[in-house]
This record gives structure tokens, sequence and C-alpha cells, in this order.
């Protein structure tokens, strides 16, 4: 059953009709440029055939009341009474989007209905910007004067996270989940939030692997990371490490290093070489040269073990096996790091083969059970038949 029909039987159990708005909210993958959206610089994600899913229909009181198909207890606040549990659960997700729209001035709608979702937690394709993205477009369903504009949104989605959630998050996830595109990555530029569409190389899939390790919520690592390149960029007297260039940092890496430390060194060396490689990827995918394009997938990941260290070992694993199969053109981490997946670049006539080699060979050597699936590229947020 798809996950389209399950949100709408789902709804009409509970609530005893036809739902009036169906929701969809994509997770995503990043081909290229990790850590880069936070330092004001290039990504090159899509939007996934993975999403989540909101059945709903107007409340005619200040309510929110949501069920989900994944977790026993519902999100349930009132718009005028908006308190953090901070516990975790993922009403604050919803809670948090709410809060944001609001400091943004608008006057909200109440609604309810049901939430079902595709997207794996924690696994570095972001269900928590499909969550953000989808209340988000929920509220836009309900309330007359509120414009869906995927930046705008995105923003407030980020916004929730960040100060609502607490997880120090960049823009990436919620610009991709607001903005993709069938059948093609985005190009964003984190500073102005301007988006450009890169279609795939001819021939080629994008395969998820999924490591089955997974990230932690509000992964401390993770803001340690910003803090990181925060201090870089103070140290070459920028606002973001997107205005160094890699002359520059090569001319002063051993004094950052020699000022700082060795990591600090090492952080701003993935984020300064990660942009370069996007707008090179970006190059390569307009010119369809599937084989370059995997070379800097090959190198983001050896800058995200080495330098960035956001690896672990199942994701070391999981990169390697894929890089060596016939027909890969190169392969990565994906996400925020910890845990989680990694994207290949595969020629389309060898995917399946490919995907039944690498879970083969994963499983056996480090005794878990990957997924992997060949992925398209979809639309972001929608309301269906909108
Ligand atoms: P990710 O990398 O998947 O974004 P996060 O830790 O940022 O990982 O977000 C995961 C959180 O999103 C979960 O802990 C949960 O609160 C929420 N979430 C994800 N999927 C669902 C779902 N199907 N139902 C309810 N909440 C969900
Ligand atoms: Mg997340």
């Amino acid at each position: 059953m798809s996950l389209q029909t399950r949100v709408i039987d789902e709804f009409q159990q509970q609530f005893g009709e036809t739902p009036q708005f169906i929701i969809r909210a994509p997770g995503r993958v990043n081909l290229i440029g990790e850590h880069t959206d936070y330092n004001d610089g290039f990504v090159l994600p899509m939007a996934i055939d993975r999403a989540v899913w909101l059945a709903i229909r107007p409340r005619t009181d200040n309510r929110v009341y949501v069920t989900s198909t994944a977790i026993d207890t519902p999100t349930d606040f009132t718009l005028d009474n908006l308190e953090n549990e901070g516990q975790h659960h993922w009403s604050e997700y919803l809670k948090g989007v709410t809060w944001a729209l609001q400091e943004a001035g608008h006057k909200l709608n109440g609604w309810e209905g049901v939430l079902a979702s595709d997207v794996p937690v924690g696994a570095g394709l972001s269900s928590s910007a499909a969550i953000e993205m989808a209340t988000a477009r929920a509220f836009t369903a309900v309330t007359p004067d509120l414009a869906w504009d995927p930046p705008t949104m995105a923003l407030l989605g980020q916004k929730a996270e960040n100060q609502w959630v607490g997880a120090n998050t960049g823009i990436m996830d919620q610009m991709i989940s607001a903005a993709g595109e069938q059948n093609h990555a985005l190009f964003i530029d984190c500073r102005d939030l301007s988006t450009k569409s890169i279609p795939l190389p001819a021939g080629t899939a994008v395969v998820i692997m999924d490591s089955a390790t997974r990230h932690t919520h509000v992964d401390s690592g993770y803001n340690t990371r910003r803090e990181q390149c925060e201090t870089a960029a103070s140290f070459f007297a920028v606002s973001h490490l997107r205005d160094v260039t890699t002359a520059q940092f090569e001319s002063k890496s051993a004094e950052l290093e020699a000022t700082h430390d060795n990591e600090v060194m090492r952080r701003a060396r993935h984020v300064i070489t990660e942009n370069e490689r996007v707008l090179q990827a970006i190059a390569a995918m307009q010119a369809g040269d599937a084989t370059t394009m995997g070379r800097l997938m090959n190198e983001s990941h050896k800058s995200m073990d080495q330098d960035f260290e956001i690896t672990n070992e199942q994701l070391n694993v999981l990169a390697q096996l894929a890089q060596a199969q016939e027909g890969c053109f190169g392969a990565r981490m994906t996400g925020g790091g910890f845990g989680g997946c990694a994207v290949a670049l595969v020629a389309a006539d060898q995917a399946t083969d490919f995907a039944t080699a690498v879970s083969q060979a994963y499983d056996q050597q480090t005794n878990l059970q990957s997924s992997i699936y060949i992925c398209q590229a979809t639309a972001g947020a929608a309301i269906l038949g909108d």
C-alpha cells in the first residue's frame, strides 16, 4: 500500500470522512557539498521518492492534532499556548514550525490529521526537515492568507529546528524539501538561497545505501563542527568560510594551525575544498560527465573522513565497497554524518547488480543489514492536486 493510500485510510478511520488536503514533503539525498550550508556555501542535493505524507482537515478551534503511523503518542497543542517540552518528542518539530510562523506575524488556523513517512529516521535523509516542510505546507492549506514560498518556508523551518528543537543545522535540508525538482538535483547557493536545477548525467542512477547505523538527536558533534568553522572564519577575517578560496587557505593554513590547532585547520580545509568541489560537480553534471562527478564524490568522502571526521567505520566500509564496484562512478557518505547513508552515482543499467553486490559484501563484513535503493529525484513539498 502506498503511503498516500495509507494516510487517507488512516484518516478515514480516525475522523470518519475523507481528508480535505493531502500533503507530501520529501526527504533528500545530498550528492555533494556537506557541512557547507551553514558556511554560506554551495550544496547539490536532490529531493527523493521517500517522503512525509499528511492527510488533514481544518479545525474550527485553534488546535493542532496529528497522529503518526510510526509513533504512539500524538502531537496535540493549541496555537496560543505553545510549550516546548524539550523531550525530543516529534511534536516539537510541528510546534517549532508553528512558533516560527507566528513569530513571522502569521495568524494561523488549526488543523488535524494523520502523518506517515518512509524517510528513515536519523539516517541522513532528513526526516526532520520533511516533517517541518509538511507542517508548513499544512498551514498554507488551511490558512487563507498564508502563501507558500519555498525559501521563506525553508528559513522558518530552519529557525524551528535551530531555536525550538535545538539542532544547529544549516538551510540545505529545508530548502531541498521545499524546492526540489523532479528528475533534477538542485544547486543551492546557501548565501542568497538562489537555486538552479541540474540534470543527472544521462544513463546514470543515484543509489542510496543505508549503513544501518544512526546519528543521534541534536548531535553535539555537529554543533562542535559549526563552532570550529566559525573559529576558522574569524581567523580569515570573513563572516563565513564561503569567502575563503583554496589559494588563500593554502597560504595561511600553517598560521591557522599554529594559532589554533590542527583540527580547526582540517575542518576549514574540508569546507573550503568542498565548496570548490560543488562548483566543479555542477560543471561536470551539466557536461554530462559522470566520471568527473564520481571522482569529486570520492574526494568529498575522503575529505569528510580525514579532515571533517564525520564518517564512521561502517560508512567508510560502505563507500569503499561501492567505489570498488563495476559501474560505480563515485560514492560518498551523505548528510550530517556520524551514521546513516552513503550515496553512489552508478551506470543505470548496472544499478541493480551494484545494489546486490554492495549489500551482500557490506552485510557480511559488518554483520549489519544494509538497505540499498535506486532513487528518483522528485518535486518539493506540495499539496496534491494543487
Ligand atoms: P534525520 O536525519 O532523519 O532528519 P533527526 O534526528 O533530525 O534525523 O530527526 C528525526 C526525528 O524526526 C525523529 O526523532 C522524530 O521526532 C521525527 N520523525 C521522523 N519520522 C517520523 C514519523 N514517521 N513520525 C513522527 N515523527 C517522526
Ligand atoms: Mg534532521
